[in-house]
């Protein structure tokens, strides 16, 4: 196995238990690895200190084990799980919720590694080549582990680097699902893995739509980048008077309206449209007291984050100026380059701008089924606000 050499004191961060290892901190490879490869890491005096999948670009070995044990089937059949023992443990596979995140890569100790669950369909996602050269062994791991998962489908095309050489098809390793239903917290939610956005669904705001059902009781509730309308469903069974969703994609705008007939099929009070979210909030007639800004990540790598904060601070300020007094906004920001503290301050500078009283009821974030790793603080991505406005 090629040996990865770190540079004088270069360990520190592997002594914490970080999962990366940047380039800057090798000093040389004694052999040559292929792109996804097994490397053992050892520090400028030859002890060992990690081993991962190597890959080329500024995180160059993303670490599965920091004890010397071998990287094998049992290795991954353990982790995997592990992570279905948590989920279990924790409640999350019922008869009425069966959506969820298996794994979530570092915060489940399998770094480059994502699969979501639905019903009986997981669906693999590498981030990393050394995860999709396992892909197939994974997929066998996967059925062998969770009694509850039939299919695998694999879909990776849009989350692996372009490399010359790799050939990435989006498709069942296991099975086929054409029924595509998952159940969350009784709701019911058509998942489409093979051309939706990431696998399908935003499993992450499983809890946070749970809090707004409890907010949504005889309000007008404006669901913005709403997606396949997860929060819009909520919503509905809370007793909203009202509930209105807005995607700029017309395809997510007609899953939304599948969503809510397969769970309300009488209801007359929704309505959705495919629109963009500052036209439609500069143009819009109905005086909404409960909006939901969802946005997708406006900033993907850190030389971004200044545009996303006047994103933030943008959007944030129309909902501002048209929320009635006594409104309720649930606001978030799923960039993870963007700190907790920025996006909150992109938030406070858009309600001085409106000169509004703003209270904050919640501070929200991931899911259980996300955990961070408390030695990888980058995993929480997650940001979440609940004001008061008045
Ligand atoms: N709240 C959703 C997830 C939102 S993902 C849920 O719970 O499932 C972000 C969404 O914003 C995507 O569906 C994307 O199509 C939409 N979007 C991106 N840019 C937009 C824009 N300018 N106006 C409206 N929607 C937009």
């Amino acid at each position: 196995m090629p040996v990865v050499h770190l540079r004088k004191g270069k360990d520190d961060n592997i002594l914490r238990f970080h999962p990366w290892i940047f380039s800057g901190a090798i000093a040389t490879i004694d052999g040559v690895p292929a792109e996804g490869d097994l490397v053992r890491v050892v520090n400028k005096e030859g002890e060992f200190r990690a081993i991962g999948h190597y890959q080329s670009g500024s995180i160059m070995v993303r670490i599965l084990s920091f004890t010397d044990r071998d990287i094998d089937r049992e290795f991954y059949r353990e982790r995997i799980a592990a992570a279905y023992e948590m989920r279990k443990s924790l409640q999350l596979e019922r008869e009425d919720n069966n959506t969820y995140r298996l794994v979530h890569g570092e915060g489940d100790g399998l770094p480059g590694l994502v699969i979501d669950k639905y019903a009986s369909t997981a669906i693999v996602q590498a981030h990393s080549i050394g995860m999709h050269n396992i892909r197939e062994m994974l997929a066998q791991i996967i059925v062998e582990v969770i009694p509850e998962v039939k299919n695998v489908f694999y879909k990776s095309t849009g989350t692996l680097p372009n490399r010359a050489g790799l050939q990435v098809e989006d498709q069942y390793l296991i099975g086929n699902d054409d029924v595509a239903l998952g159940t969350e917290n009784g709701l019911q939610f058509k998942v489409d893995w093979l051309k939706g956005q990431k696998t399908g669904f935003f499993i992450d705001q499983r809890d946070n739509r749970m809090l707004l059902e409890h907010y949504a009781k005889g309000r007008k509730v404006l669901n913005m980048f709403c997606y396949t309308g997860g929060f819009s469903c909520y919503a509905m069974r809370g007793g909203a008077e009202l509930v209105h969703s807005v995607d700029s994609s017309s395809k997510a705008i007609s899953l939304v309206e599948k969503n809510m007939e397969i769970n309300f099929p009488d209801a007359k009070n929704h309505a959705a449209y495919a629109e963009d979210a500052f036209h439609f909030l500069d143009n819009m007639t109905e005086n909404y007291d409960l909006i939901i800004l969802d946005p997708p990540a406006f900033a993907k790598h850190r030389s971004a984050i200044h545009n996303a904060l006047q994103g933030y601070r943008r959007l944030n300020a129309k909902a501002f100026e048209k929320i009635p007094h006594g409104g309720i906004l649930f606001t978030f920001s799923c960039s993870q380059a963007v700190s907790r503290e920025q996006f909150r301050l992109a938030v406070f500078t858009a309600a001085a701008q409106s000169k509004r009283n703003v209270r904050i009821l919640h501070q929200l974030t991931q899911p259980i089924d996300h955990p961070v790793n408390i030695y990888h603080p980058e995993g929480e991505y997650l940001k979440g606000l609940v004001l008061y406005v008045e």
